[in-house]
């Protein structure tokens, strides 16, 4: 027969390993609480911030989407007005007549229609409002004023907000 003291040795060590499971259990369940939280206020925020954008925008007059934002990871690149950038079609507009000295974001027409408005991480809210010949797919070409704001940008995946109405 074993000692009494070794006994409650083990019987203490059983409580203690069924607790810490019992104490990763409560916390994995609080962890996947807070996040469905923490994104439901994010998206939340963002349409927050869309109705304020929409209110400072000219364009601004189409009802707020009552739809979710959709969130798709896509290639941005960065371009301005100049002719580096755009070739012949440096006229200072954009491809739907727009100021091209503006905030606003360059698109596939055929995956993001144009005047649909998005949320680019680090960039800001803006609408599509142009398009480009190496612009297809999953890219997506937010403009900047000047070349070197554009050049500083480079190429980066965003997870981007795309509200469609
Ligand atoms: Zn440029």
């Amino acid at each position: 027969m074993k000692p009494i003291r070794e006994l409650i040795g083990t019987g203490f060590l059983i409580f203690c390993a069924l607790a810490s499971l019992i104490l990763i259990v409560i916390n994995l369940i609080h962890l996947s609480l807070l996040h469905e939280q923490t994104d439901r206020i994010q998206s939340q925020i963002l349409l927050t911030q869309l109705e304020i954008y929409k209110a400072e925008n000219p364009l601004s007059d189409k009802p707020i989407p009552s739809a979710k934002a959709e969130s798709r990871s896509m290639i941005v690149t960065a371009y301005c007005p100049c002719q580096k950038c755009c070739g012949k079609w440096a006229d200072g507009m954009t491809s739907t007549g727009t100021n091209a000295y503006s905030v606003g974001v360059a698109v596939d027409p055929k995956v993001i229609p144009l005047g649909t408005r998005m949320y680019i991480p680090d960039y800001g809210f803006c609408i599509a409002d142009d398009t480009g010949s190496a612009i297809k797919g999953d890219k997506i070409d937010v403009r900047f004023n000047t070349h070197s704001e554009a050049l500083q940008w480079g190429r980066q995946r965003k997870t981007v907000s795309i509200f469609r109405e």
